[in-house]
This record gives structure tokens, C-alpha cells and sequence, in this order.
């Protein structure tokens, strides 16, 4: 099927102006139909003074029955409006001398604007001045979201010209709009950008109008075609199924192991090697809070396809952790003959080109790197399984590249590897039900035996002086710590300085300790050796910025600091929380933070300090920051609801899944065009 050609929006002038719609997703005509507002303002009425409240937005008219330029307490403007109800102070810190004009004494004039209560009474400050005795709107005025350097008024005019240009017909058969009482598309659209004045305006606020059912409707069933779509897209590729006998190699690495797979592991090694099996590539994910015990369970799964003849890539988002990894996998893998390579972006060179052969003739079997891995330089043998830990880590391209090493020319379809997704940061269910509908998820549910939850101690930063000293003690009982630098969002070169400030500042109070530091501009050889240091016991205290955040595994450590713990997310304080608790001992978090907390940052250590489940902080995270920003989604790719509300709207949810299933099989061309009013050029396309 052809690209439909996307239409300019109606004559918007200049490329800036384009250029901030195009931030606002509106590329066509269409994509301004919708735009919705996200609140109104009433101009439809005439208020009087008398009638007027604080808090309220109104239009007054009257006559300016004062009006001067003051030059204390500050040079200000001030006039008088008088009405046959009352009088009341406008008021304009910054004006033009056409502003004082406007109202100069006299004048018959229309302003709008919020009352306040001032100095003298009730006062509106820059209000909005026009004639008086002009029309009044007919219809409520929308506010449209919008975008730096676009106003509200161009804005409005720019939808409005596009409205006119649009195409309104319904996607929906008149059939399906009885069946789930929906509105027509038109109606919803035009009542949404120009409600009329007699309008319930709670029942537009609280998105309970009829037009906004509609629109939620469309919305969530254009989300579940396309995920319908993806997954049907999924069964019809093809992938080798792996399903060579693997109980002794299963048995020997459980052999070797110095603890029992939990039941939940097993489960999960389970769920996969069943995967596996089938000839279409698997997309798992495996949900399992810090410390649960992916990584064993990866390597069950890769041994399944090593078993099978075919190559394993496992690719970490920082090379810290895929370091870590190679180090265990390797352990884990060599003395069952398996050999195991590892392969980063900093890799010298020489001997590169040795090593990219042996994986491209297939010598090697398990290849273990970060981002290098989807170079394009690196061609494997015969890829049978990608792993990428900490997926929400990496972009939707980088795991697109990294399944497409896979494709092997074969006579007919391309051979595609499996792919299992691993992440730490658990997605609540109602989230995963829609967003990730074309995955399948297994869950770490238990943790390992013996584990006792951390506890988490919230500390202002003025009691720095106690902390000291317990660190001290904890060292002196053979213990390790770590000490995580404050984030700096908007410097590397900043962030670096105070972890070698918090460095040179712990080691003046603490002289007798050895005391390490690790942070992102180290050489990759250096970050192993202060890694190896720490992991060996040689250093007592690690000073580490963020990059010690996921997946580091040193479980002697026993006590984590946070400073500025105000400063962090909440997934963020979770997982490197999650550094300690690993052995069998009892392990402290203390979140140092600097007072006062602002509302959002005390809600975020609260949780911190009452739960330990990662689900549950998950499900707080959503709740603090919603959808959009939880897990930064907004860059992975995942069609993003800006309507409907998956909790509130759960009803429709359902019906929308039930009603895209039919329309795949029964009705293809109105799915179509369903998708292409709602899914804005992300080129979805059904194939016949
Ligand atoms: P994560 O799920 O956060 O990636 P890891 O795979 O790093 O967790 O495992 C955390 C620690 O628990 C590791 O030291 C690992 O060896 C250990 N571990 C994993 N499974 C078990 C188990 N069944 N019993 C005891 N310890 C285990
Ligand atoms: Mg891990």
C-alpha cells in the first residue's frame, strides 16, 4: 500500500512555526482534527462585578473611571473599571504606552482576565483588553497543549484553518457505533475544539462527555490493532526452533552451582525453553526484581540454544555490567566446553578482527558486550538468542538492529533469533495488559532463600557526623560499602567533580580505609581493576556515581549511602538499593538528603522507606509520574494513550480489544483506516 502523502497543515507559514508543530506531533491537517484542548475558556458570557469571585476567570464591561501610571511601591499601570454593579483595579506591571491608551480615562471597554484579591479590594492583573460591545463568542474558547514559542492564539487559528481542510468521516460503521453507543466522529471532534456555551464544562473536564468517550474509544482501539497487528506480524516470521536435548548440560551447570535454583527460576527456565521450541521467534519478558536471579536464568536459556548449534548474544546497557556478566557467564559456561567471548566498543583493535572472525565462523558460542555487539561489523554464524538485560535501557532501534543480526538468507523467510528481554524495573500489570500486549511476560516472584529485605533509612544531611562513623564500624566488621554521588543532571563534567570531591572528603575522615572510586570517564581497564578491587575486598568503601546503578553484584556489601537522595527517581533508588541486600547478611540503605524536600521528592523517599517491593514502587512511580514519563516509554516506541486513561477506562479498554480481534478478521480495510487517522506516520500497514 502506498504512503499517503502527509498534507502541509493550512498555510503555516514559516519552517519555525512548522517546526513547533511538528513538536507537538501535528504534521497534516488530520493530525490537527486530533488535537483536543485540554480546557476552555468562557467567552461566550458577560460577567458583572458585582457577580465576580477570586479564583474566577471573567469578562467584564464597563467604563475606565481611573487610570495612571504609578512609580511606587514599582512603576505600574492602574485603572479603574467601573460597571453598574461595582468598580475594580486592573493592574500592569509591564506595558506599552498603545496598553495605556486602551484604557485611558473614558474609555468604553471589554477586559478579561482571573480576579485576585489585592491591596485594595478585588483586581484583575494584566487583564485582556478590547472593545466594548463586540460579539460575544457562540461556542466555548478551547486551550490547545502547546509548545514553546507557538501561542495560544496562532495555535488556535492554525487548527482552526485545518479544521476546515479536514476530513471528518467516520471509521467506524454505523453498526459498531450502535453496538458500543458511541457518537459519530465528526460530532465528538467538533463539540471537543468548539463546545457550545451551554455545555456541562464538568463533563468535558472530567473527560465523561460522550464526545470523549468516543475519542478515548478510537484512541485505545487504534493502540490495540496495532498491537494485534505486531504480534500477528510476530507468528507469521520465522525463527530456528531450538530443541536439541539439553538435560545433561542443564544438569551439569545445576551441578555446579553453589545454591538450589529457586521454584520460580525453574518455572521460568520452563516457560522459556518451551519458547524456544517454536518455529517464530519468542519476545519474552522476564520481570524480576533486583537481586531475583536473571542471570542464572539466562544462562539456562542460552545454554538451550547453545545445545541446539546455534550462537547466544547477551548485551548489557553499560560495560561495567556487561563485564560482570562475561565474568560469570564464563564461569559458568567454560568447564561445560562452551566458549565464551567478550566484546566492547573500547576492545582494542588488534586482535579484534581474531575475535569477529571466530564469531562470524561460529568458534565462538556465547558472545557477551554492550552496544558493539550491534555494530555492523560484527556478523555472527548462526544467532539463535539475543538477551539484553535491563532492556528499558536501550532504544527500540538498538534492539531492532541487534534481532535483524539473526536474518539469514535462507531460500524463503529470513530466520530471526529469539529474544528474551530482562528488566529489574517491574511494569504493572495494568500497563503491561495494554502497552506491551505483544510480549510475553514471566515473572521472578521469589526471591533466593535467606535474603533479608534492606532497610532503609532516611537521614538529613546535617547527621553526616553519624554516618561516618558507622561506616567506620560496618568496615571494621569486614564489610563493604558503597557511597553514590549525587546526580547532576545537567553536567558529566559536574557529576565527575563531586565524586572526586565525596572521594579526596571521605578519605580525609576516614584515613585508615581504602577507599576506591569509580565513575563514567574512567578507561574501561581501570573501571575493571577498581571493580576487581572492590569485589575482592581489597577496597572497603566504593565513592560511585550512577554507572554502579544496575546490575552490579558484590554481595559482601552491606551498606549503601545515597547522597542527595531528593535528587534520584524513584526506579533509579530502587535499583541501586538493590547493590546490597545480596548475601545473607543484613543490609542498610541510607538516603542522605538535603532539607527542605519538595512535595514529589518526599512521596518518592517515603516509598522508598515503606516498601521494598518492586512492584509496588513501581506502581507508585506510575502513580507519581504517569505513563508517559514511567520508564521513559516516551522514547521506546510504545503508542502512548493521550486520552483514554487505562485504569478509569477499562471498560472501553476491553471492548476495544474485543472489537480490534473482529475487525483483523472480518473487517481489514476499516482497521486501516482506523490506524491511519490515529497512528500519526508511524506507518502502521496491514499486510494482506
Ligand atoms: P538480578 O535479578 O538482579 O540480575 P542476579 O542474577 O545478579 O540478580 O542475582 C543476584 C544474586 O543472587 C547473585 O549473587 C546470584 O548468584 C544469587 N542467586 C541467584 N539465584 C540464586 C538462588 N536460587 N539461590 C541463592 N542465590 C541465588
Ligand atoms: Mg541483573
Amino acid at each position: 500500500m502506498p504512503e499517503p502523502e502527509p498534507k502541509a497543515v493550512a498555510q503555516s507559514s514559516s519552517s519555525a512555526i512548522e517546526r513547533r508543530l511538528q513538536r507537538l506531533g501535528l504534521h497534516s491537517n488530520q493530525d490537527c482534527v486530533i488535537h483536543l484542548p485540554i480546557r476552555y475558556e468562557d467567552e461566550t458570557q458577560l460577567h458583572t462585578v458585582a457577580s465576580a469571585r477570586v479564583g474566577q476567570t471573567v469578562q467584564l464591561e464597563g467604563q475606565i473611571a481611573y487610570s495612571e501610571v504609578q512609580l511606587r511601591p514599582r512603576r505600574q499601570l492602574v485603572a479603574m473599571l467601573r460597571d453598574e454593579t461595582g468598580s475594580i483595579s486592573l493592574r500592569w506591571l509591564h506595558f506599552y504606552p498603545s496598553q495605556q491608551k486602551q484604557v485611558a480615562k473614558g474609555k468604553l471597554v471589554r477586559v478579561r482576565g482571573e480576579i485576585r484579591s489585592g491591596f485594595n479590594g478585588l483586581e484583575i492583573v494584566h487583564p485582556r483588553v478590547s472593545k466594548a460591545g463586540g460579539a460575544l463568542a457562540a461556542t466555548l474558547t478551547p486551550v490547545y497543549p502547546t509548545t514553546e514559542g507557538l501561542t495560544q492564539a496562532k495555535l488556535r487559528k492554525i487548527i482552526g484553518q485545518a479544521l476546515e481542510n479536514a476530513d471528518f468521516s467516520d471509521t467506524l460503521p454505523e453498526a459498531v457505533r450502535q453496538r458500543f453507543q458511541l457518537i459519530g466522529f465528526a460530532q465528538a471532534v467538533r463539540t471537543l475544539h468548539h463546545p457550545p456555551a451551554n455545555i456541562t464544562l464538568a463533563s468535558l473536564e472530567e473527560r465523561t462527555h460522550p464526545a470523549w468517550q468516543r475519542i478515548k474509544f478510537d484512541e485505545l482501539l487504534a493502540q490495540q490493532l496495532s498491537l494485534a497487528l505486531a504480534r500477528a506480524l510476530r507468528l507469521q516470521q520465522k525463527a530456528l526452533p531450538l530443541v536439541a536435548d539439553h538435560t545433561n548440560l542443564f544438569k551439569t551447570l545445576r551441578g555446579q552451582l553453589p545454591f538450589q535454583l529457586t521454584g520460580a527460576q525453574e518455572r521460568v527456565i520452563a516457560e522459556i525453553t518451551h519458547d524456544l521450541a517454536r518455529p517464530y521467534p519468542m519476545h519474552r519478558l522476564l520481570q524480576g526484581d533486583v537481586g531475583s536471579g536473571k542471570t542464572i536464568v539466562a544462562a539456562f536459556a542460552a545454554l538451550k540454544a547453545i545445545a541446539s548449534k546455534t550462537q547466544v548474544a547477551v548485551m548489557a546497557p553499560t560495560e561495567l555490567l556487561a563485564e560482570q556478566h562475561f565474568h560469570k557467564l564464563s564461569a559458568w559456561m567454560s568447564p561445560l566446553g562452551i566458549k565464551v567471548q567478550w566484546l566492547s566498543g573500547s576492545q582494542k583493535s588488534k586482535g579484534k578482527q581474531e575475535i569477529l572472525n571466530a564469531i562470524a565462523c561460529g568458534d565462538i558460542q556465547l558472545v557477551v558486550g554492550t552496544q558493539a555487539l550491534i555494530q555492523t561489523s560484527v556478523e555472527f554464524h548462526r544467532l539463535g538468542l539475543v538477551i539484553l538485560d535491563e532492556q528499558h535501557r536501550f532504544g527500540v532501534g538498538q534492539r531492532l538492529a541487534l534481532g535483524q543480526k539473526g536474518e539469514q538468507q535462507t531460500d524463503t523467510t529470513p530466520l530471526l533469533p529469539h529474544q528474551l528481554n530482562m528488566s529489574a524495573t517491574p511494569i504493572p500489570r495494568t500497563l503491561a495488559m495494554t502497552l506491551f500486549a505483544d510480549l510475553d511476560v514471566s515473572v521472578l516472584d521469589a526471591l533466593p532463600p535467606g535474603r533479608q529485605a534492606v532497610v532503609t533509612k532516611l537521614l538529613a544531611d546535617n547527621r553526616r557526623d553519624e554516618l561516618i562513623a558507622h561506616i567506620y564500624a560496618e568496615i571494621k566488621k569486614g564489610r563493604q560499602v558503597y557511597w553514590v554521588c549525587p546526580l547532576v543532571e545537567e553536567s558529566e563534567a559536574l557529576q565527575l567533580q563531586t565524586a572526586v570531591d565525596t572521594h579526596a572528603y571521605l578519605q580525609s575522615v576516614l584515613p585508615d580505609l581504602s577507599i576506591g572510586m569509580v565513575h563514567g570517564r574512567l578507561k574501561s581497564a581501570e573501571k575493571t581493576a577498581v571493580m576487581d578491587a572492590f569485589r575482592s575486598g581489597e577496597i572497603s568503601l566504593l565513592v560511585a556515581t550512577t554507572v554502579i546503578e544496575v546490575g552490579v553484584d558484590v554481595p559482601n556489601a552491606t551498606l549503601m549511602v545515597i547522597e542527595h537522595a531528593e535528587r534520584f527517581g524513584l526506579a533509579q533508588l530502587h535499583q541501586l538499593r538493590g547493590r546490597v541486600g545480596r548475601g545473607a547478611a543484613q543490609s542498610v540503605c541510607v538516603l542522605l538528603y538535603q532539607p527542605p524536600l519538595s512535595a514529589v521528592a518526599r512521596q518518592r523517599l517515603r516509598a522508598m522507606y515503606e516498601t521494598s517491593d518492586g512492584f509496588e514502587i513501581a506502581r507508585r512511580d506510575l502513580a507519581i509520574r504517569g505513563p508517559g514519563e514511567f520508564l521513559g516509554l516516551r522514547q521506546s516506541g510504545v503508542p502512548l494513550l493521550r486520552f483514554a486513561d487505562i485504569e478509569t477506562d477499562s471498560r472501553l479498554v476491553q471492548q476495544a480489544q474485543a472489537l480490534a480481534a473482529e475487525l483483523l478478521a472480518n473487517a481489514r480495510d476499516v482497521a486501516q483506516a482506523h490506524l491511519d487517522r490515529w497512528m500519526q506516520g508511524k506507518h502502521v500497514y496491514l499486510r494482506s
